[in-house]
């Protein structure tokens, strides 16, 4: 039998060495490359998913550790790449290259949504990422406005318009495009027409490779968001909201909207969540506290992210300059990067399928139907009606205070899924036989604990 080389020895020492979010060793996932050793030097390229990879100095010094503890070895060098993440969807032809496709969207005008489509993308950008911002808001475009350029005429390449670019980042807008005797001017254009228009212009600028493109969607839930969110395959969703509770009711269509589109809603930004006092450091929250708070609990969100009331915020963007670069240090722009964390990171999730989400079906246990939620050895099974009954749903649970709306007894004893289906990666979505439909995080399927005997 052959001896194992210390090549053998090392990739088989970074096993031990987890990606966080895909749940598997980085020798299995094939992050490790090109692994050279000389005379006791050890070279390798770490290619991780995304170059926006949050984690990757960590990881990088955990497999700088783990090659170290070799006594052979006398040097290592780690370099870091990532691999492509383009062309993996079948799209367009100006978006042929693009890797994933995110759309930021509000319900609601005016809470910050375009502030954090921009700051994303630029905050992506610096971390390594090829980015581009496409800012679908045709009523209100502040693209133009929050990244100054000394030229935004548009120049065409072929059938293609070349997007503007901002220290990498590439750019497009309707507002580029915009001239007040173009009667296609939105404020005249019927909604499906408004729609056509801004695919027409993302599809017919030439993005070229990209990580990811931003999309600065349209507010609202209506027809114009709706159509748009058909006709743009988005890879997921970051909704931003401010803490009112009429804003709290709103998102929640946002969240439905996106569901029904199956795309995954990956983070929610609660903006001008609170503002810091500058001298003590003591943070206000003058629109009150807790609806962030009950979107995860009730959707199981992995990410959500309080921004606060930033007085760089304004000033710089009526500047043209995004504040993640104007302001590296400011408090908004640390929310920013941690929301770039958690897309790449996402993102990453779902493109390599390790979601860790169990499977949930609806399956005869001794001549009853139940629910059963699995994943390897682990298992659990619940009652319909049980779960039915554990609908936290705005129309079954006040949003606000917990308090129980749903009336027990008119749910029916034999209430079954009609259809059952994962929404993004974290919740399982359940119509019922009743009209009604929920969606669960896997938490709350996991914490039924019936047995298959009932
Ligand atoms: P939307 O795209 O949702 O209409 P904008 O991003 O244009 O909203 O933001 C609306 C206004 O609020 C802008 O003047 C912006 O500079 C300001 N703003 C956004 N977020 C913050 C914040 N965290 N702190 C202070 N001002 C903010």
């Amino acid at each position: 039998m052959r001896m194992p080389t210390l090549s053998d020895r090392i990739l088989s020492a970074l096993q031990s060495v987890q990606d966080p979010d895909l749940h598997q060793d980085i020798v299995t996932l094939g992050f490790i490359k090109d692994l050279l050793i000389q005379d006791g030097r050890v070279s390798l390229t770490l290619e991780l998913t995304t170059p926006a990879c949050p984690v990757k100095d960590d990881l990088k010094q955990q497999v700088i550790n783990v090659v170290s503890q070799f006594p052979e070895v006398t040097d290592v060098v780690v370099r870091l790449g990532s691999k492509p993440m383009r062309g993996l969807q079948p799209l367009a032809k100006g978006l042929s290259e693009v890797g994933a496709i995110i759309g930021v969207s509000s319900c609601k005008g005016g809470v910050g949504k375009s502030m954090t489509a921009v700051n994303l993308a630029f905050a992506l950008s610096e971390q390594g990422a090829s980015v581009g911002i496409f800012d679908a808001d045709v009523y209100g475009p502040s693209l133009p406005t929050m990244v100054a350029l000394p030229d935004t005429s548009l120049v065409f390449d072929g059938q293609f318009i070349k997007p503007l670019q901002y220290k990498g980042v590439k750019l497009m807008s309707f507002g580029y495009t915009q001239d007040p005797l173009d009667d296609r001017n939105p404020a005249l254009m019927r909604g499906p027409m408004v729609s056509q228009v801004i695919n027409q212009l993302l599809t017919q600028t030439n993005w070229g490779a990209l990580d990811y493109l931003i999309i600065d969607m349209p507010p609202g839930t209506g027809d114009i968001p709706l159509t748009l969110s058909q006709l743009i395959p988005m890879t997921a969703a970051v909704i931003v909201t401010t803490p009112q509770r009429l804003s709290f009711v709103d998102v929640i269509k946002g969240i439905e909207l996106f569901y029904n589109l199956k795309v995954p809603t990956i983070a929610v930004l609660e903006n001008m969540s609170y503002y810091e006092c500058g001298t003590c450091q003591e943070r206000q929250y003058p629109f009150g506290r807790g609806a962030l708070q009950s979107l995860v609990n009730e959707f199981g969100f992995k990410y959500a992210f309080e921004c606060p009331i930033d007085s760089l915020v304004s000033p710089t963007s009526d500047a043209g300059l995004p504040l993640v670069l104007a302001h590296p240090d400011a408090k908004a722009t640390q929310v920013i990067h941690q929301l770039a964390g958690a897309v790449a990171r996402e993102v990453s999730r779902l493109r390599y399928q390790s979601t860790g989400a169990p499977a949930v079906e609806v399956m005869d246990a001794n001549g009853k139907l139940m629910i059963r939620v699995s994943q390897g050895e682990r298992e659990s099974w619940v009652e319909p009606r049980d779960l039915r009954l554990a609908c936290r749903c705005a129309r079954c649970q006040d949003e606000w205070t917990g308090r129980p709306l749903l009336d027990a007894s008119s749910i029916p004893d034999d209430v079954v899924p009609e259809g059952l289906g994962p929404v993004g990666n974290y919740a399982v979505g359940v119509n019922w036989t009743d009209g009604h439909s929920s969606i669960y995080p896997y938490e709350v399927l996991w914490s039924f604990q019936v047995s298959a005997e009932v």
